[in-house]
């Protein structure tokens, strides 16, 4: 991670309240509890995830038996009526471990009981460890999610270095606004 004129230790983490979180009602929990580490957030979304994002945030775990799983389970598929995500970048001194400290270890059974997973999270029939947050594991990791998951523009400040492209796409824009224009 390039944070270029920051103290060493200044870091910046993706969150994600996965779709059991958001299910159960827990993101007001989950940022109360994160807000005990001292960060900023830097950048905030609520999204749908497509199959292309959730496999892309996932490849490194493609082989796993549970891959076809993890997938489902971002993308909403176990929470039909809640599918969607809120993802968040955290920000400030060694924002990496404090987030991964408050979230707890990967398997909620074995997280600490008050750690976020270890409050919230269950593992289902199906093996799968609903864990309600994604928190990124190391500065590399943290640095490709964040990229991953937002746009220069979507971070309240350059993160990372960035270049300016000209670019000639179609976007949607509210139809009130665009009608003013005309
Ligand atoms: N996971 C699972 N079973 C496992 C390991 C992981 O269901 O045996 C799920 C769990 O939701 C976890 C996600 O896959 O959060 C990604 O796994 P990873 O090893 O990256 O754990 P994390 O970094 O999220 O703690
Ligand atoms: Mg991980």
């Amino acid at each position: 991670m390039t944070i270029t004129g920051l103290k060493p230790d200044f870091e910046a983490t993706l969150l994600i309240v996965k779709p059991d979180g958001i299910a159960k009602s827990l993101t007001g929990n989950i940022l109360t509890r994160l807000s005990e580490a001292k960060l900023e957030i830097a950048a905030a979304k609520c999204l749908r995830v497509s199959r292309e994002l959730a496999f892309e945030h996932y490849k490194h775990l493609k082989h796993k038996p549970f891959f076809d799983e993890i997938i489902d389970y971002l993308m909403g598929h176990y929470h039909p009526d809640r599918k969607k995500v809120l993802a968040l970048v955290y920000a400030g001194a060694n924002a990496i471990s404090k987030v991964r400290e408050l979230a707890g270890a990967t398997n909620p059974e074995e997280a600490d009981s008050c750690t976020i997973r270890g409050q919230f999270g269950r593992i289902t029939t199906k093996g799968v460890y609903e864990n309600v947050i994604h928190a990124s594991s190391d500065r590399n990791e943290a640095e490709r999610e964040i990229k991953l998951w937002f746009e220069p523009d979507e971070i309240i400040f350059d993160l990372f270095p960035t270049v300016t492209e000209k670019v000639t796409t179609q976007k949607k824009v509210w139809a009130s606004v665009a009608s003013k224009a005309n």
